[in-house]
């Protein structure tokens, strides 16, 4: 599955945020089933709207959404406290995520200590990623010299890794993550390869006291702000308030979230923005037996999409009737819009576009 890892300093709601996940999606165990595989691993369906609306344009049996995990890391505490490297568990755990989602405390409480007894989001956010940066400075400069020798040889794949550790090295010597190097699409293989810490997509959660949830506050506007600086997403969610939805029924829920001004839960925005941030997005297929989302990586053509569902519809592909979203809906289902000429017959060089509903015809 993908997964995206929840970090942070101790003490700026991570668990209460972890926990809010996993109670949302069994209080709502029809629609949004959710398992713990692990303690600190949780795996959530992705709200997806309009996966409902074409389950009713289909009068589809059964809805099935797409699913992404996220991981609670705990663990920073004894590398920050002393200021020394990270434990080994904590760096194991983010190198296994796709992307990395760092909880910022951005909310002020007498009663719940900072450890570095003061709010301040973006220090915060810069000592962990130092931890994490340091990191990386250590393993690039423990592989380097045995490259250095194989590149000096014919080791083209050696050169090209070589100049990948060396942008890196720069971008971390200047205090950067290494997801601020440019990267060409040629070179991303190997640069994944490598397995920075500091190069996995970031998003910024600001946790924020309950009477910013909906407008946020001075904490987050920086956090905000720095996103922006950087290209990376940024929620405002406030966790406590997102614990106490989690228990609510869904007529309860909706009420709670008329009186603070909310439009859905945050936990919602949360998931959909850790399932872009992982580079994902979902086609559909509707049925009477069941409307079904499913996740692929954007830049995906049909076959592989195909290849999703079942291995014998990549092999065997031979077109995809497509029909975007907005098209299902405005003409009424796969009847209208086949009527409508809006039923494209995609072959395998198409590139699937978020929210197409799709069929598959293949040689078994
Ligand atoms: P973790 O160490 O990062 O996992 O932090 P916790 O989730 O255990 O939260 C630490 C403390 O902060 C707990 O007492 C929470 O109730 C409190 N807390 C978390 N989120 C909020 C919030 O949005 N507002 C306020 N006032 N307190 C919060």
């Amino acid at each position: 599955g993908f997964k995206c890892g929840i970090v942070g300093l101790p003490n700026v709601g991570k668990s209460t945020l972890f926990n809010a996940l996993t109670r949302t999606a069994a209080a709502q165990a029809a629609n949004y089933p959710f398992c713990t595989i692990e303690p600190n691993v949780g795996d959530v369906a992705v709200p997806e709207p309009r996966l409902f609306r074409l389950a009713e344009i289909a009068r589809s049996k059964e809805i099935v959404p797409a699913r992404m995990q996220f991981v609670d890391i705990a663990g920073l505490v004894k590398g920050a406290s002393k200021g020394e490297g990270l434990g080994n568990q904590f760096l194991a755990n983010i190198r296994e995520v796709d992307a990395v989602v760092y909880v910022l405390r951005c909310f002020d409480d007498d009663d719940v200590t900072h450890v570095a007894g003061r709010v301040d989001p973006l220090a915060d956010l810069e000592v962990v990623e130092t931890e994490l940066m340091l990191a990386d400075l250590e393993s690039l400069e423990k592989r380097r010299p045995n490259l250095e020798k194989r590149a000096k040889g014919q080791d083209k794949e050696a050169k090209a890794t070589l100049a990948l550790v060396d942008r890196a090295l720069a971008a971390l010597q200047d205090g950067k993550p290494a997801r601020s190097a440019d990267i060409s699409p040629e070179e991303e293989k190997i640069w994944k390869g490598l397995q920075l810490l500091t190069a996995k997509p970031v998003l910024f959660v600001a946790n924020v006291d309950e009477d910013s949830a909906a407008a946020g506050n001075d904490y987050s506007r920086r956090v905000e702000a720095r996103a922006r600086e950087e290209g990376a997403g940024a929620v405002v969610i406030s966790a406590r308030i997102e614990s106490e939805l989690a228990q609510l029924d869904d007529a309860e829920q909706a009420e709670y979230l008329a009186a603070l001004g909310l439009e859905e839960p945050g936990l919602n925005r949360l998931i959909r923005a850790g399932y872009a941030l992982l580079g994902l997005q979902t086609f559909f297929t509707a049925g009477p037996k069941e409307a079904r989302a499913w996740t692929i990586r954007r830049g995906a053509t049909a076959p592989q999409a195909a290849g999703v569902i079942h291995t014998d519809f990549e092999r065997g592909f031979i077109r995809a009737e497509t029909i975007s979203y907005d098209d299902y809906v405005a003409l009424g289902g796969e009847q209208g819009a086949k009527e409508a000429g809006k039923m494209r017959l995609e072959g395998k060089d198409y590139v699937v576009q978020d929210g197409d509903v799709m069929l598959f015809r293949f040689n078994a």
